[in-house]
């Protein structure tokens, strides 16, 4: 789970991690009669990155253009999301601006942590074509994050002195974050020199999902889209990709080897949904509506191998859903005669090998692109 910005620093407040004292506004008018000294920074919440090179993010040095800047950002999009709330700091003037993050490294079962000299700016753009000025290591989960540790890391990103004294008190503080709050992620660009001290700029914190329930304080965001909250409402699992072909399956199993198979022949995956084991008519008619809903599909596969599942129902979800895109249907299983012979009443083909169907709903959705 992705925390916004405000969320994540107030964590930071709590460990002890320097941040600019801020506000959280959903309304422009709401600039006016902030205990804030200008010149102030306002900030787009939302839950994707880059949101400075997306005009995101504008300083305003009185109060007419922070209400001018807080009524552009709260009517703008970023990535896809609307912006609903603004973070507005005392712009700080930043000084050297450094990369600090602790993040799970699976392969080594440790937390990592990646460390810089070149914060501020994309941080993949610097691995990519400076990989020399980042610095990676590991803590050990039984020691933590030792201060000779931090020291040694920030010394390699050339700090010294009181700033260095600074890093190790804040990197310190973030692993403390990490291991309390089940924190995956917990990254600090720009960690910027600031008066000179060290001061968290920007904040990302992602709460590993399997943990939440243990931080029943943590604020519950949900990064859903609309057609993902439509069928969470209906009870079945959808996600969403950015092929044309949309896919329908029964059972997380033969749903990822539809998708294998889909992207053998050579399609795309527009989205996913698993109806489950047990998927009524009505079911099926919902997931139809959903997964055609998304823009630029232009062929539906539907891959059901009834058990539980009955085939006759999925046939008669299928032949009320109409969908509005070319369809291919693949049926076996409980009930499969019934069901073959309802869609054939209705003009619908059902295949019965798997991969024969994969190919044919790939052609038809190629086919479907030309015209
Ligand atoms: P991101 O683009 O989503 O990573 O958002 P950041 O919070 O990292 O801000 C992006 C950029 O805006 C920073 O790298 C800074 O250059 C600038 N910025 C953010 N806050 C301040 C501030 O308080 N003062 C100044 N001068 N610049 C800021
Ligand atoms: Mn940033």
């Amino acid at each position: 789970m992705k925390l916004h910005e405000y969320q994540a620093k107030e964590l930071f407040a709590k460990y002890a991690i320097p941040i600019q004292k801020g506000v959280v506004i959903d309304r422009p008018e709401q600039v006016d009669g902030l205990a804030l000294k200008y010149p102030l920074v306002l900030k787009a919440q939302v839950l994707v990155g880059g949101r400075g090179k997306a005009g995101g993010i504008k300083l305003a040095a009185t109060a007419a253009e922070a209400r001018r800047h807080a009524a552009t950002i709260l009517g703008m999009e970023i990535k896809g999301e609307k912006v609903r709330r603004l973070l507005v700091a005392e712009a700080a003037e930043l000084g050297a601006e450094y990369y600090v993050a602790f993040t799970v490294d699976r392969a080594a079962r440790r937390m990592a942590v990646i460390t810089s000299a070149a914060g501020g700016i994309d941080i993949e753009e610097v691995a990519r074509t400076t990989p020399d000025q980042i610095v990676r290591s590991t803590a050990d989960p039984f020691l933590g994050v030792q201060s000779y540790h931090t020291r040694q890391l920030g010394r390699r990103i050339g700090l010294s002195g009181s700033l260095l004294s600074d890093y190790v008190g804040i990197t310190t503080a973030l692993y403390r974050l990490c291991v309390a709050e089940d924190a995956e992620l917990a990254e600090i660009n720009p960690l910027a020199v600031v008066a000179g001290r060290l001061l968290a700029v920007d904040a990302k914190v992602i709460i590993d999902d399997n943990a939440v329930y243990r931080h029943p304080s943590l604020p519950k965001n949900e990064e859903l889209t609309e057609l993902e909250a439509a069928a969470r409402a209906e009870g079945l699992s959808y996600v969403e990709l950015e092929g044309d072909l949309a896919i329908i399956g029964n059972g997380a199993g033969l749903v990822m080897s539809t998708l294998d198979m889909v992207a053998y022949f050579g399609g795309r995956p527009a989205n996913f949904l698993d109806v489950g084991g047990g998927a009524t008519t009505e079911n099926m008619k919902q997931a139809i509506e959903i997964v055609v809903r998304k823009p630029g599909v232009r062929g539906l596969f539907i891959n059901i191998f009834g058990g539980i599942t009955r085939c006759d129902d999925i046939a008669r979800g299928i032949v009320d859903a109409r969908p509005p895109v070319g369809m291919v249907v693949r049926l076996t299983g409980t009930n499969e005669e019934e069901g073959r012979r309802i869609l054939q009443a209705a003009g619908v083909h059902a295949y019965v090998d798997p991969e024969e169907a994969a190919q044919r709903a790939v052609t038809l959705t190629a086919g479907a692109g030309r015209q």
